[in-house]
């Protein structure tokens, strides 16, 4: 992906240089590697040789889930770029990197596929029982008795909190299981066929399953409290593909051991990766480990457009995906 970039930058022999916050793939690191000086603090050793490169450093390179502070943005003065390898980017203090000039990049449309397949997925294995039968065998249990019944997902009635790149794609692939689909987002989408609903808690109170796909940060904070899962019901399941600040955990624990919803099923959490006890010892959750991204066709995908913006960057081309407050 980076050839000849590289070529280019070896005939200068001036290769920016970039500091890499997260544990990223080896397809990123070996690309950012072949094209720039890379510095990678997560496994930094020697605080004092990171002071003396931190002056030198034009680019940060995050995932996702990574922490740009405003204080390391401003520990890094020749800071022109900090690239997510993530749609989310609510880790950064894009506000500090305004002020300071600094673009955000992130990797949109290139994962909605695989978050969307994944809400159907958990949506389905909790309604279907899909992980706890799998435990139940285990458990060599089956031959006391059969598993209580599951939920019919077919033809029910589906919420979608957050309509945007992945909330599309989860409704198009509800649509083909027959689902009765309403929405909430900050604005209505007159261009959907599809019923907007003003506020979490009225599209809960009119859902079996309530699927949460919006951005975290301060705008999102426990949007879905203790309220929407009242609202939601003793029958109404929760999924949870956005971010773990989206809900509020300690509600849901307890809407979860008083059955006043049915169940859960969570990709994302508050503390990850700590995920709370009450959680893993419930049999009406589904967890799994943030992985709504996770296969090796879209973290490539994600990989080359997130070095496509470094690349950009110091080529001085237009930038091809920075985030919407930095367009
Ligand atoms: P997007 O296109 O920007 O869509 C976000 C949607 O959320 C928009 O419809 C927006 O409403 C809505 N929204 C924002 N704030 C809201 C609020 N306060 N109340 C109600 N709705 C609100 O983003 P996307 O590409 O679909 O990605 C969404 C998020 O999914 C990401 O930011 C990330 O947090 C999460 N994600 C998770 C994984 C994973 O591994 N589990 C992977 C990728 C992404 P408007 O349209 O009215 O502005």
């Amino acid at each position: 992906m980076s050839a000849t970039f590289s070529a280019n930058l070896s005939e200068t022999s001036i290769r920016p240089e970039v500091l890499a916050v997260a544990n990223l793939p080896p397809f990123l690191m070996d690309a950012l590697q072949a094209a720039f000086v890379v510095h990678q603090r997560l496994n930094e050793t020697d605080p004092a040789a990171f002071a003396v490169a931190a002056p030198r450093i034009r680019a940060i390179a995050a995932s996702g889930e990574s922490k740009v502070s405003a204080a390391l943005i401003d520990s890094l003065p020749a800071l022109e770029i900090i690239s997510v390898m993530g749609v989310g980017y609510d880790g950064v203090d894009v506000a500090a990197a305004k002020a300071r000039g600094v673009v955000v990049t992130h990797t949109p449309d290139v994962l909605n596929d695989d978050v969307a397949d994944l809400a159907m997925a958990l949506m389905l294995a909790l309604a279907r029982q899909v992980a706890r039968s799998d435990r139940f065998i285990r458990a060599g249990e089956w031959p006391n008795g059969p598993l209580p019944l599951g939920r019919k997902v077919s033809g029910a009635r589906l919420g979608i909190v957050g309509m945007g790149r992945i909330g599309q794609a989860i409704a198009h692939r509800a649509a083909a299981f027959g689902m009765r689909i309403a929405y909430t987002a900050r604005s209505a989408k007159p261009a959907l066929a599809l019923h907007y609903v003003a506020s979490p808690a009225e599209l809960a109170a009119q859902s079996d399953f309530l699927v949460l796909i919006t951005p975290g940060g301060a705008g999102t904070h426990k949007l879905v409290n203790a309220e929407v899962l009242k609202a939601l019901g003793p029958q109404g399941c929760v999924i949870n593909v956005a971010r773990g600040s989206v809900i509020d955990e300690a509600a849901l624990i307890e809407a979860l051991q008083a059955g006043t919803i049915a169940g859960a099923a969570l990709d994302v959490f508050e503390n990850e990766p700590n995920v709370p006890q009450a959680l893993r010892e419930l049999d009406n959750v589904v967890l799994t480990s943030h992985i709504g991204s996770a296969t090796g066709q879209t973290r490539r995908a994600m990989a080359d457009l997130a070095f496509a913006n470094l690349r950009s960057k110091f080529e001085g081309a237009p930038l091809p995906t920075p985030v919407p407050e930095c367009r």
